[in-house]
Order: C-alpha cells, then structure tokens, then sequence
C-alpha cells in the first residue's frame, strides 16, 4: 500500500465567479497530521470540503487514500466518504439534540443496523478513550459542556476506524484551558493509533501542538509549506511572517 494519504495538485475551485483555491498543492503521508492555517475566507473549509467529497473541483487533482477524488463515480465515492471523516467546529451538526449519544455512535458504526445494545461495547470503549465514562452514553448532547461534546463529536468520527480525519477548527468555540484538553486528547490520539489527520485553524499554536507539517493559505494559494518547526521558525513568506508575528 502506498504510504502517501494525500496528493492534491493545482487544485482549483470556484464558487460561481468567485474562485477560492487556485493552484493548491498538498501532500500527505499516512501517520502524518498536516496542518492548515490562514485567516478567515482563505479558503481552509473549502479544501476540507473538497477532501470530504462535498464540494468538486472546477480543475486539477486529489488523490486521496488511493481513489482519484475529482474523478471518482458516486459508488466510488460513497465507500471514500466513510473513510474520510469531518470533526466539525460545532458538534452539534455530527450530534443530533435528539438522540443519545450511544444512538448516534451506533448509528456511526451501522447506519443500517443501529442499535445500540449491539454496538454497545464498542461505544464504551470510545468514551473512554475520548475522557469520558461509559455511563454517559445514555445522556443527550445538551447534557454535556462545550468541551464534553467535542470530545464526542472525536468519537463519533473515530468510531468507524476512518483512515483520514479533517478536523476544522474543531477547538475555536473553547476555552483556552479546554483547547488544550482537547489538543492533548487528539496527539494522544494520533500517537497511539497512529491516524492520518488535517488539522485546520487559524490558531498557529493550535495547529503547532499537533502538526508534523503545516501549510499556509492566502486567498486561496498556498504560499507557504513544510516541516512545522521549519515553516515557524524560519518562515519565507511574508504573509506567514504576518501571522506569526499578530499569534499572541
Ligand atoms: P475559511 O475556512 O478559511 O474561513 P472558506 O473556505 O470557508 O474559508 O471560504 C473561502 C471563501 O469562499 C470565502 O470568501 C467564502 O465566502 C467563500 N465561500 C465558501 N463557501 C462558499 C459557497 N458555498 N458559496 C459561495 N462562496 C463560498
Ligand atoms: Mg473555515
């Protein structure tokens, strides 16, 4: 098996008029975290999106876990999209207010076969690896705090043992001291299980805590690429310069 997750080359996409990645450029190898950083409207969703199979691009190409994502057919991409999973920046658009969470991590595992007294020890087994008591699982998401819920929200997407996790800005609604629970939690994570991942924020501390590489957007283009340590502490770019310099 190749050891390369990702390949995306002089991707573009375009809303309408507007195009908002031009000429994107990524790799990633398997057990690696890459990093996304830039400010907002650069385009960091947007890529997300592309690499989940929500939105196509207008040229160029991604080739992602083996399959040729711009030009997979929908069966292709109906076995991809399981592989790959989104952590959203609000849980509550992977977690249903009206479902426990054991329902919807069995929904997770088996959507066609969901029930939770089958999935049930598995559901355990990723509470607990995600910081919380098994017990919970019979509790809606409203029930837990903001911290709680994104823990879940790691689960939901771990779950079904993807290949590729996209995490965008999955720490931004939190406080500082929960960020860096959950920071911990995922390079626990990412240690012991050894998962690929893309970890988007805007936070370069944020993306430095997990990232092997990073990569910088402006408008849309990467400008800037490599190693984290290498990319922050001797930055080439001057809109990487600019960032680094305004992260407290
Ligand atoms: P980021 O995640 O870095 O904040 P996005 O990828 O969300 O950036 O957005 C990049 C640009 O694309 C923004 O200017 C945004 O307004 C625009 N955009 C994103 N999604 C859409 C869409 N569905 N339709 C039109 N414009 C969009
Ligand atoms: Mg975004």
């Amino acid at each position: 098996m190749s050891e390369t997750m990702i390949e995306v080359k002089d991707l573009d996409v375009s809303f309408g008029s507007a195009q908002v990645l031009r000429g994107v450029d990524l790799h990633l190898e398997r057990g690696k975290t890459v990093g996304v950083v830039g400010e907002s409207g650069s385009g960091k969703s947007t890529l997300a999106k592309v690499l989940v199979g929500t939105v196509r691009a207008a040229a160029g190409s991604a080739v992602v876990d083996g399959v040729d994502i711009v030009a997979a057919n929908r069966r292709e991409m109906g076995a991809y999209r399981r592989r790959t999973q989104m952590i959203p920046q609000d849980p509550y658009s992977s977690l249903s207010p009206r479902r426990t969470i054991a329902q919807t991590l069995a929904e997770a595992v088996d959507p066609a076969r969901a029930r939770v007294a089958t999935h049930e020890d598995l559901i355990a087994e990723w509470l607990t690896r995600v910081g919380l008591a098994p017990e919970m699982m019979h509790r809606f998401p409203h029930e837990f705090s903001g911290g709680q819920r994104q823990r879940i929200a790691i689960a939901r997407g771990l779950i079904i043992d993807p290949h590729l996790i996209i995490a965008d800005e999955i720490t931004s609604a939190l406080d500082v001291s929960v960020q860096a629970q959950i920071l911990d939690l995922l390079a626990g994570i990412k240690d012991s299980l050894g998962v690929t991942m893309m970890f988007i924020s805007h936070n370069l501390a944020v993306v430095q805590r997990v990232s092997d590489d990073v990569v910088v957007l402006y408008q849309g283009q990467v400008v800037e690429a490599g190693p984290v340590g290498q990319v922050y502490s001797d930055p080439q770019h001057w809109y990487t310069r600019r960032l680094l310099d305004a992260d407290p």
